[in-house]
């Protein structure tokens, strides 16, 4: 879990990076959850070890409410018609993370632009809820608007950075920091 630890610390160090250098476009803030209330979250098996040393240190009350909520949750994906079942992470409580320090690597990347492989990158979501980038999202065309950042008149240009989930548990990362991710499931999956 050590090594998992210290590729944990590169990254944070990258993304704080990010989020500092896209400072006039991030409008994160204690208390907004809207990344933890809908989505499919995407966890390999060491995020899921990390994440469980981290529900181990919650009080029993926040244990039992988790637990409980998940066993809802997974009543509700087993009913659900659809394929793409999405779901308010369990962990969320009050709207804030419970396990905040332990938290999975899609949780980290919440909020960027990402870039993709042969296709335009991708805006975060709560761009269109009048969130981060929403300040130079041309909405209609789901693009940077050129006209609205030179409104802004700053130098700090929106950028996307390779802050995929695909590329941050690649190979490449298990090569170096001498672990594996393991197995890939949707959070609530790691749950019997
Ligand atoms: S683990 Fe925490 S940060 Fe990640 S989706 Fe759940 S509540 Fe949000």
């Amino acid at each position: 879990m050590h090594k998992y630890i210290a590729y944990l610390e590169y990254i944070n160090g990258k993304l704080s990076k990010y989020f500092r250098q896209q400072e006039p476009y991030i409008f994160c803030k204690r208390g907004c959850a809207k990344c933890c209330q809908k989505g499919d979250y995407p966890f390999r098996q060491v995020e899921v070890e990390y994440l469980l040393q981290g529900f181990s240190q919650l009080d029993n009350d926040k244990k039992q409410l988790i637990l409980d909520k998940i066993q809802k949750i997974k009543q509700e994906k087993a009913d659900c018609k659809q394929e793409n079942f999405m779901y308010e992470c369990p962990f969320l409580i009050n709207n804030e993370c419970s396990v905040y320090e332990y938290r999975g690597i899609i949780c980290r990347t919440f909020g960027l632009i990402s870039s993709r492989e042969n296709a335009n990158s991708k805006v975060p979501f709560c761009a269109f809820e009048g969130l981060n980038y929403s300040n130079v999202l041309d909405v209609e065309n789901n693009v940077i608007s050129e006209e609205k950042f030179l409104a802004l008149n700053t130098d700090i240009e929106p950028l996307a950075y390779n802050v995929s989930y695909k590329y941050l548990t690649s190979e490449k990362f298990e090569k170096v920091f001498e672990f594996k991710f393991g197995e890939v499931r949707s959070l609530i999956d790691w749950f019997i």
